[in-house]
């Protein structure tokens, strides 16, 4: 019987600290799991240090090992893509280059979606030790506020690791929006999907790409990309002014003619001035959200631009 072949799918950014050390891991898994052919898939994500390098160097040793070099860095949601498009394999799955998502899952990964009939096995991580509380913090805040506010279900802890088989990866592809969001995505396109939990790991070795920042930013762009539930905030909160201002208008009015307008309340009048205009300032800022991403995905802009890979 023909072997199934496994592509494993590693978005790499800088890591010329950790590629070694996952190479070696994912090496001695696939070793341990002879009913499958492995295939290797290395995406540079425009990396600044020796990454590209130790890559090809793997390639020449080892066959299985593939790999596409981007002309810049795009991001880990392209870097993603690529690979997705790229792999060959009857199964996919993503993993960090940093060990943060643990090789050694992969045999149950695989065995479940065997032996179980699941299209798609996804890790979870029950704990978010050895990461800043704050951060960790504001990431439960957010799967609670994007879960309120959006149908597609966004998992606490879901990481990008997960094993597909092909027609999950089809179905992924097929979703060519410009605007990425991974963890939206997996969950839009549905398939019966099996969580593995396991205890955060901390980085083998170099350094997170991702600073408080950068992460603030991502969420907003999970939210804008699978939720539409501000924009109504906005219309809500417009109506809900107009009725108070209606009240008001009401109440002045029976105050005058019953007690006469000494003019007073200019202090007040100037914080609701600031008010009001932080609020509809506020609302603009949302919709300028939706505008800015309808407008990026309007110019068809490639995902990705691929400078090289192992076949040039
Ligand atoms: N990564 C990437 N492009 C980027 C940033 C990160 O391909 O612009 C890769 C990185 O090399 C790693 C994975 O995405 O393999 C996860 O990155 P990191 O470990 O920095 O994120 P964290 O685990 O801290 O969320
Ligand atoms: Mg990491």
């Amino acid at each position: 019987m023909k072997k199934d072949l496994l592509t494993v799918v590693v978005p790499c950014y800088n890591e010329q600290e950790s590629i070694s050390y996952f190479y070696e891991e994912i090496i001695k898994i696939a070793e341990q799991m002879k009913n499958v052919n492995f295939e290797f898939l290395f995406v540079n994500d425009g990396s600044k240090d020796q990454t590209l390098k130790m890559i090809k160097d793997f390639s020449q040793k080892d066959k299985r090992v593939r790999y596409i070099s981007f002309s810049r860095n795009f991001g880990k949601e392209a870097a993603m893509y690529a690979g997705l498009e790229y792999a060959k394999g009857d199964y996919v799955t993503i993993m960090d280059a940093d060990l943060q998502d643990p090789p050694a899952l992969l045999i149950e990964m695989y065995n479940t979606i065997i032996n179980e009939g699941y299209d798609m096995v996804g890790t979870r991580r029950v704990t978010r030790k050895g990461e800043p509380p704050i951060r960790s913090f504001f990431a439960r805040c957010f799967y609670k506020l994007i879960n309120r506010m959006s149908k597609v279900e966004m998992v606490d802890g879901a990481r990008d690791y997960r094993l597909m088989k092909r027609q999950v990866v089809d179905a992924i592809l097929s979703l060519k929006e410009y605007n990425r969001y991974s963890k939206g995505l997996f969950s839009f396109v549905g398939f019966d999907t099996k969580w593995i939990e396991y205890e955060n790991v901390k980085r083998v070795a170099g350094e997170t790409k991702w600073s408080f920042w950068k992460l603030f930013l991502y969420a907003l762009d999970g939210i804008t990309a699978f939720s539409t539930v501000p924009l109504i905030l906005a219309g809500i909160i417009g109506i809900v002014f107009c009725l108070i201002s209606f009240v008001a208008i009401i109440a002045i009015i029976i105050k005058t003619l019953t007690v006469g307008d000494p003019t007073v309340g200019w202090p007040s009048l100037v914080c609701i001035i600031f008010f009001v205009s932080g609020v509809q300032l506020f609302c603009i800022g949302i919709m300028g959200q939706y505008l800015s991403k309808a407008y990026l995905e309007t110019k068809h802009r490639p995902i990705y631009i691929i400078k090289e890979t192992e076949e040039s």
